[in-house]
């Protein structure tokens, strides 16, 4: 492992949009230990609004370098194991 799971370390403003006591946070740890944020709203077909959400790649308060988009296909292709054929 990286060791790298500590999102939130770089600053007070990400670890506090991180822990949302009084709202939703919009930035969160997802599965595979990426750092997603949420981008916008979809509708889904059961009237359920959903989430749009995208990896974040530098810290949007300070701008550290939180993950690459190296890492986060890396652990997104471990969890979705997706057959798709690039070639
Ligand atoms: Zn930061």
């Amino acid at each position: 492992m990286s060791g790298n799971g500590t999102f939130g370390s770089c600053c007070v403003e990400l670890k506090e949009a991180m822990s949302g006591e009084d709202f939703e946070p919009l930035i969160t740890v997802g599965e595979g230990d990426i750092l997603y944020m949420s981008v916008g709203l979809i509708e889904m077909e059961d009237d359920e609004p959903g989430m749009i959400d995208h990896p974040v790649f530098f810290c949007p308060f300070c701008g550290t370098k939180l993950q690459t988009a190296d890492d986060v296909r890396a652990k997104s292709g471990d969890l979705e194991d997706e057959d798709q054929p690039t070639s």
